[in-house]
C-alpha cells in the first residue's frame, strides 16, 4: 500500500550552528513574548493550517504529563492536522493540566479537562467528557497514541462504548488507510482509516509546519452520579526496584566514576535508576544487570545521565531511544558529546556532589510551601 511514512525521528531541534538542542517543555508560551530568536517566536512564526470555517472534525485525545504533552500525544494532533483538509478543524482534547501551546502542536479548538488526570483512574468521567465532545463536533475520525499510561486504555473504552470503527497499534497512515504490524511484526496489514485511530509511537512526525487556531474551548461539566470504579490512590516505587528497561530517568555511571557511592547517591536523590557502561560493569564497580549497550540492556529513558561515559558506539546502541542525553565528562571532544543534547565539561565527582546538594537545597526551599 501507499501509505505515508512519517519521519519517527524528533527528540531534539539542531540550532543554527548545526549542535543538536534539548527542547524542555514550555515550547510556545512563555517565549511568544521573548522576542523574534526564542523558540515560542520562531513556533508562531508558522502559517496558519486553515483560514477556512470548518464544516466537520478531526479530534485527538491524550493526557498531559506534568503540564506538557510527549511526543506520542502530539503525534496524535499532529496525525489529526496532517490529515484533515481545509475544511476540517482539528479539536484536541487534553486531560490533566496543560501549560504548552495547543496551537504549535496544530490544534485549531482546544479542550483542557484539569479536573481529570493522569495519576488518578477516572474512566466514567473521561468518557462522559469525551462522549459530550462526540455529540457535540461528530468528529469523523479520532486520533489517540496507543500507551499504557491511560490514552490506550480509554481509546479501548470509547471503542467498545461507541461500536465505532477501529485501529488499535497503527504503524503507518495515509487519508484512506492505516497500517498495523501483523505475525509479530514481520508483515503489515491495512484497512480503510477507521473513525477511532490508536497510534504507535513514530508512526507521525509531530513537528509541523502550520499551525492551529488554538482556541480554548470549556471541558464539559462531568455529571456522574454512579461510579463503578474507585481509584484506591497511587503506589510509589523506589526508583532503584525499577527495571532499567522501564526507567524514564536512568543515571548512567562509566569509567570516569570514581566513586559509586556519589552516583548512587545522586540516582536516589533525583528519583532515578542506576545504569552502567561495560568498562564499569568490568570494574565491578556495578553488576551485569546494570549494563547498557549492545551486550546488555536496550532503554528508553526520556533523560540518561551519562556520566564518565566516553559514547562508544556500543553503548550508543543501547541508548538509541532515550529522549534527552545528558553528559557529564571531562573532554570535550569525547564520543558522548555528540549524542548528547547537553554536554556538561567537568569532572564527574565534582559534578555529581554539586547537584546532590543543588537538589537537597531546592527540596528545603519547595518544603514549607509544600506544608503550606
Ligand atoms: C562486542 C562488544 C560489545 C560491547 N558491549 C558494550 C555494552 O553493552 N555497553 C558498553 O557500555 N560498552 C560495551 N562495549 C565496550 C565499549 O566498546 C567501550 O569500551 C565502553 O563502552 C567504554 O566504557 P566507558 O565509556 O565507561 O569507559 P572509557 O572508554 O574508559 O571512557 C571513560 C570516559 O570518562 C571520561 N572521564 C574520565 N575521568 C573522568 C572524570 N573524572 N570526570 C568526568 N569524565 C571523566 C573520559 O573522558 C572518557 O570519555 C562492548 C565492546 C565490544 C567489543
Amino acid at each position: 500500500m501507499n501509505a505515508k511514512r512519517v519521519d519517527p525521528r524528533r527528540p531534539y531541534r539542531v540550532g543554527p550552528n548545526g549542535l543538536r538542542r534539548i527542547v524542555l517543555g514550555e515550547i510556545g508560551i512563555a517565549d511568544i513574548s521573548a522576542g523574534p530568536g526564542s523558540l515560542g517566536a520562531m513556533a508562531r512564526a508558522k502559517p496558519l493550517r486553515t483560514n477556512v470555517q470548518p464544516t466537520g472534525w478531526y479530534m485527538a485525545v491524550a493526557h498531559a504529563y506534568r503540564g506538557r504533552l510527549d511526543d506520542h500525544a502530539r503525534e496524535a494532533i499532529a496525525a489529526a492536522a496532517i490529515l484533515a483538509g481545509p475544511e476540517t478543524g482539528v479539536i484536541a482534547v487534553i486531560f490533566g493540566a496543560f501549560h504548552e501551546d495547543a496551537a504549535v502542536a496544530g490544534a485549531d479548538k482546544v479542550v483542557v479537562v484539569d479536573a481529570v488526570d493522569a495519576a488518578r483512574f477516572d474512566p466514567e468521567r473521561e468518557e462522559f467528557v469525551i462522549e459530550a465532545l462526540l455529540e457535540e463536533f461528530k468528529p469523523e475520525h479520532v486520533f489517540m497514541p496507543d500507551n499504557l499510561l491511560g490514552d490506550g486504555d480509554l481509546g479501548r473504552r470509547l471503542i467498545a462504548r461507541q461500536r465505532a470503527s477501529a485501529a488499535t497499534h497503527v504503524v503507518e497512515l495515509d487519508g484512506k488507510h492505516v497500517a498495523v504490524g501483523w505475525s509479530g511484526g514481520a508483515r503489515m496489514a491495512d484497512q480503510p482509516l477507521p473513525r477511532f485511530v490508536l497510534l504507535q509511537p513514530g508512526a507521525v512526525d509531530s513537528s509541523l509546519p502550520f499551525l492551529g487556531a488554538g482556541e480554548m474551548l470549556r471541558a464539559p461539566e462531568p455529571d456522574i452520579s454512579t461510579k463503578r470504579y474507585r481509584d484506591l490512590g497511587l503506589e510509589p516505587t523506589e526508583s532503584g526496584a525499577i527495571a532499567l528497561e522501564e526507567a524514564d530517568f536512568i543515571v548512567s555511571a562509566g569509567n570516569g566514576v570514581k566513586n559509586v557511592a556519589t552516583l548512587e547517591a545522586l540516582a536516589q536523590s533525583l528519583g532515578a535508576t542506576v545504569g552502567a557502561s561495560r568498562v564499569a560493569v568490568d570494574d565491578g564497580k556495578l553488576p551485569r544487570s546494570k549494563q547498557i549497550g549492545a551486550s546488555g540492556k536496550t532503554v528508553s529513558a526520556t533523560t540518561y545521565f551519562a556520566i564518565g561515559i566516553s559514547g562508544a558506539v556500543q553503548h550508543l546502541q543501547g541508548i538509541k531511544a532515550c529522549r534527552h542525553v545528558i553528559a557529564i565528562n571531562r573532554d570535550a571532544g569525547a564520543p558522548i558529546a555528540k549524542r548528547a543534547d547537553l554536554t556538561v565539561i567537568a569532572d564527574a565527582e565534582d559534578l555529581m556532589q554539586a547537584l546532590i546538594a543543588r537538589v537537597a537545597q531546592a527540596r528545603l526551599q519547595s518544603e514549607p510551601e509544600t506544608k503550606a
